[in-house]
């Protein structure tokens, strides 16, 4: 499938970039993913990635993987190496992890500089009075009253804030750049707080730690990134990140001038797409983890089936732009199942059964080897063993059937996938008048082909209860009941979880699959596909996790 390369389809990133690459202002570009470990990677960092490393890989450059670990409170271990499995998943590498924290040195250094520069200085001012010295989008701000502090009055307290002689949020260092800006980012932004907290990996060797928009600009500029693309959310945030960088880069401290670019969110109809909403299913146990497979982590979506190359040609179908990027469900559904499509096996498992007696079954009654997939032979094929008893469908049969209705009803015929042609005789019904069983003939003369003289159109699965499996199928279906359950006003979006979304049932599934390893994707024909769960399911117990239904359901 042609579109399953990484090609990231045109956008106005990839124009900049070839640009860049043929006026030489590059000769290779340099990109970088900068997740903050502060939870699990969702279906919107996803597109991140794809943009990110895809778009590296398409030009020969290279992306780094860098952890913005600068508020060690939310951050952990864990979250780390949740994003590393995830991106390894993906299929994208990046070498060898970098972290924000790397540069804490550097970064105090270029904060003494613009101490020295006279254009940082240590503040008093608490929370409440900075935010009422900022001013709003129509009015100026005020200047701090400790804005005229002297460079060496500034240089001893901010030595002194990182000896920890003072108490966490008593000062902060912040720039001096115009308190009567019209962009509020450059009003004077703290780039340092103090904060005591326990940090994953400089430990306890800092109580002071520097602002996201401080760090992540420099932390650019360090490691050379040439495109530095982000969500939109930080396009008000740019005149500071270039303020910082040309005074860093017009003084010689850092290597390069990295460009940001911003592209709009991806937010997915049916989910929520940010980590702290996320955390919150997590931490009130309304989902069973990160990895649950109804949630849109990478995790969830990688237990839920869902496969590296349907997610990337998903992230290329919601393609790159500064618009509104508001998907369906079905876009992302669709792209797995295309996905599946040429890579699953198909076998036969029996959700709802309905025992069949095979009443001429006999000594001539054989079973025919049957490939697991109608275009790829190389997926194998296996001997679909028939037996005097079997299971159907339930809803296979119908005792008064509509018009049209080409499945089993008393009287008529239809195939067995892969085996002979039966006609249903007789059913037998428990005291209550339930049919419980249905009595069926074999046409003996029709294993691999045609019968003689009519037509057969229907054509259903089965299994043979004496070789079946008894199998766990877990049944997922979305955990919202609405479209955007975070935007409804006066509610919270943890009220339109579906209790419902996820059911467990007991199947029976053909021999073939018995020895399935976790995490393989089969299509049950006619129902949809269906991944080995990666932690629960084991030899004695498989247990099976929904990924999405067949393309177009089964209607009834
Ligand atoms: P959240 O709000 O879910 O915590 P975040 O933006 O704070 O997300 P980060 O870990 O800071 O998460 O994000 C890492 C990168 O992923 C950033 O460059 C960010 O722009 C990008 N990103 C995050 N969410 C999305 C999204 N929904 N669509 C596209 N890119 C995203
Ligand atoms: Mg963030």
């Amino acid at each position: 499938m042609a579109e399953l390369s990484l090609d990231v389809s045109n956008n106005f990133i990839k124009t900049i970039i070839e640009d860049d690459l043929n006026s030489g202002k590059h000769n290779k570009i340099i990109m970088r993913f900068p997740p903050e470990p502060n939870g699990y990677l969702h279906i919107g960092h996803a597109k991140s990635i794809c943009i990110n490393f895809g778009l590296a890989q398409q030009f020969g450059g290279q992306c780094n993987l860098r952890f913005d670990d600068t508020n060690p409170e939310k951050e952990s271990e864990e979250y780390v190496k949740s994003i590393e499995d995830n991106i390894q998943w993906l299929g994208f590498n990046y070498g060898k992890a970098k972290y924000a924290s790397d540069y804490f040195d550097k970064l105090y250094q270029f904060a003494e500089f613009f101490i020295n520069q006279d254009l940082a200085y240590v503040c008093d001012l608490d929370v409440n009075q900075m935010r009422e010295y900022r001013g709003t989008f129509t009015t100026p701000g005020k200047n701090s009253p400790y804005r005229t502090r002297s460079i060496a009055e500034n240089l001893d307290l901010f030595r002194r804030m990182k000896a920890g002689e003072f108490a966490d949020g008593s000062k902060t260092l912040r720039l001096k750049i115009d308190m009567s800006s019209s962009n509020l980012n450059l009003r004077d932004p703290v780039i340092y707080r103090i904060k005591r907290a326990h940090h994953i990996r400089t430990l306890d060797n800092w109580c002071i730690y520097p602002m996201y928009d401080y760090t992540h600009c420099i932390s650019d500029a360090l490691e050379c990134i040439t495109h530095s693309c982000c969500s939109l959310e930080f396009e008000d945030h740019r005149p500071l990140y270039d303020w910082i960088v040309e005074h860093l880069y017009n003084a010689k401290l850092i290597p390069s001038r990295p460009r940001q670019i911003e592209f709009s969110r991806l937010e997915l109809h049916h989910t929520v797409t940010s980590k702290r909403k996320l955390n919150k299913l997590v931490v009130d146990k309304l989902v069973n983890g990160w990895d649950d497979p109804r949630m849109p982590t990478l995790s969830g979506m990688r237990r839920r089936g869902y496969t590296p190359d349907g997610i990337k040609l998903f992230a290329n179908r919601c393609g790159v732009s500064k618009s509104p990027n508001i998907v369906e469900l079905e876009l992302l559904e669709n792209s797995i199942r295309e996905d599946l499509e040429n890579i699953a096996p198909r076998v036969m498992a029996v959700l709802n059964p309905l025992k069949v007696v095979l009443t001429n079954y006999n000594e001539h009654t054989t079973s025919r080897e049957a490939n697991f997939h109608p275009k790829k032979p190389e997926l194998g094929a296996r001997l679909v063993e028939i037996s005097r008893e079997i299971y159907i469908e339930a809803d296979d049969f119908m005792e008064h059937p509509l018009d049209g209705w080409q499945r089993l009803t008393i009287g008529s015929e239809v195939r067995l996938r892969h085996s002979y042609v039966i006609k249903c005789d007789d059913v037998i019904r428990d005291i209550k008048g339930n049919i419980i069983e249905l009595h069926c003939s074999i046409d003996h003369d029709t294993l691999g082909k045609n019968p003689i003289g009519r037509k057969v159109r229907g054509v259903i699965h089965w299994v043979s209860t004496t070789k079946c499996i008894p199998v766990t199928i877990r049944q997922y279906s979305n955990l919202f009941t609405v479209a955007t359950p975070d935007r409804i006003e006066g509610h919270d979006f943890t009220e339109f979880i579906d209790t419902n979304s996820l059911q467990v049932i007991n199947a029976y599934i053909e021999p073939s699959v018995a020895n399935a390893i976790p995490e393989s994707r089969y299509q049950f024909e006619r129902i949809g596909y269906y991944v080995v769960d990666r932690y629960d399911s084991n030899p004695n117990n498989i247990v099976f996790n929904k990924i999405v239904g067949l393309k177009d359901g089964w209607k009834k």
